[in-house]
């Protein structure tokens, strides 16, 4: 493809991702296919003449659309929202077409300062202090999995350099919340902790982590010979929303000098709403903290935000510094591929930047209040509704809700809850996410993406009375 067939197939491109936007509340949210239907419908080999790029683009239509759940349809509650703002798109779309690599600051020097300056302008949004400096990295799992080898490497005085883990004298342990996210485990493990050094702290009534808990896991292992090292806490947990009290961990934390990292992937995007920060109070006693952008915020996906307080400690733990990625001005510059685990980095930064100035911060935080409303709307309507429960305070936008009706419980009522939310899935009218809390099925409804007005809540709320019924 040369420059002049782009130019002509990428106009068509760009009208197919608006007609998509455009339309897709006209198609079923779910995808409504079976395992194996675009394997069986693609040729098993890659064409050994270029096909004419209609074939493709038709085929985008044909073959593709139907295999879609549409996270950007207003009739998406499920996992969280991951809204792809259009400005945030076209930032992306210019990443790819511009193909320049950051693996050092001189390899693309305004990828590496747009990158400082737009995660600094986000920072202030956060209400973060200029302590903290950030670095987008791919995913929070890989964001989490940076906080971890950081709480490592400082605990045993960069091990990583002599003997490693492998030649500590006594395990060293970290502490999570028993709701904390799958990626904190997987990051652990992949840290190299181990199992048997995860400390799955129990929560309160609210689903948070008790600090209380903390303290008697810490006390305990000093006892035993281990060597506590970090604390993941969560604001905004994946299943309830809910808040780990950072001030009362953060005070444990700097006591034993533990590492505390605060996983804010899904909730942080509410910080830029000054009413909303008191859901992290104590954020300042963190080391590090992961925002995803590319959730409720709107950066298309991927752009995940690490801030860090000390980004000498994280450039000592990942920098290698080879003789042929050195340049003259490295002692003025950030040379981000010394900030994580890749060499290569994306202009990633471009899409955060196109939101921020083509959107603006106040219909960013109007959108994000719209949906707190929306929120609370359908959350007083569950609470009043007999029959229907809300099983976890709505502090954010997302809600926990189970169908009880009367004489069934148990593994009854999981059968109901789990028909339900298949029914309602399979019709393509609206998706939700059926999850587990404390052993019981129940029923998630995020709220947030893009498009989504209080008359689909209203919508969604007459849906859900009916699908119960069958
Ligand atoms: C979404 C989420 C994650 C995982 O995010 P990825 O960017 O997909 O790795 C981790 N923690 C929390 C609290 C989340 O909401």
């Amino acid at each position: 493809m040369n420059p002049e067939d782009f130019r002509q197939y990428g106009h068509q491109l760009i009208d197919l991702i608006a007609d998509y936007r455009q339309s897709v509340a006209e198609r079923p949210v779910m995808a409504q296919v079976e395992p194996g239907y675009l394997k069986a419908a693609l040729p098993t080999e890659a064409p050994q003449q270029g096909e004419p790029f209609e074939a493709i683009l038709a085929d985008v239509d044909k073959l593709l659309m139907p295999g879609l759940s549409h996270w950007q349809h207003p009739n998406f509650y499920g996992y969280f929202p991951s809204n792809g703002t259009l400005s945030s798109v076209l930032g992306d779309f210019l990443s790819t077409g511009l193909g320049v690599l950051g693996l050092s600051w001189q390899s693309s020097p305004a990828l590496s300062e747009l990158e400082e300056t737009t995660l600094d302008w986000l920072r202030q949004l956060l209400g973060l202090s200029a302590q903290w400096s950030g670095v987008i990295q791919d995913t929070a799992s890989t964001s989490t999995l940076v906080a971890l080898i950081c709480a490592r490497e400082r605990a045993t005085d960069y091990a990583l350099v002599r003997g490693g883990l492998q030649a500590q004298a006594k395990p060293l342990v970290v502490y999570v919340s028993a709701h904390a996210h799958s990626s904190v485990d997987k990051a652990a493990l992949l840290a190299g902790f181990g199992r048997e050094n995860i400390r799955l702290i129990p929560t309160d009534e609210r689903f948070a982590m008790r600090p209380e808990a903390l303290q008697a896991a810490i006390e305990q292992d000093l006892a035993a010979g281990n060597q506590p090292c970090a604390v993941v806490a969560t604001t905004g947990t994946t299943a309830t929303t809910a808040l780990d009290p950072l001030a009362a961990i953060g005070a444990i934390t700097q006591t034993h000098k533990l590492w505390l990292h605060v996983d804010s992937a899904m909730a942080g995007s509410a910080m830029i709403l000054p009413e909303c920060r008191w859901m992290w109070d104590g954020i300042e006693l963190a080391d590090s903290v992961v925002v995803n952008a590319h959730k409720w915020l709107g950066v298309a996906f991927d752009c995940s935000i690490y801030y860090v307080r000390d980004p000498q400690h994280l450039i000592r733990v990942m920098s290698t510094n080879p003789s042929y990625l050195q340049s003259a001005v490295d002692g003025e510059v950030k040379n981000l591929r010394d900030w994580g685990i890749p060499l290569g980095r994306r202009f990633r930064a471009l899409k955060l930047w196109f939101m921020l100035r083509s959107e603006g911060v106040e219909a960013l935080q109007q959108r994000l209040r719209r949906d707190l409303d929306n929120a609370r709307w359908l959350a007083e309507q569950i609470e009043a509704a007999p029959q229907w429960q809300l099983l976890a305070p709505v502090q954010l936008q997302t809600l926990c809700i189970r169908h009880c009706p009367a004489g069934l419980e148990g593994e009854a009522l999981d059968a109901h809850t789990r028909a339900w939310a298949d029914r309602l899935n399979g019709s393509g009218d609206a998706y939700v996410t059926p999850a587990t809390l404390e052993g019981r099925w129940m029923v998630r409804v995020s709220v947030g993406a893009l498009p989504t007005e209080r008359a689909h809540v209203e919508q969604l709320w007459a849906r859900l009375q009916a699908v119960v019924n069958g």
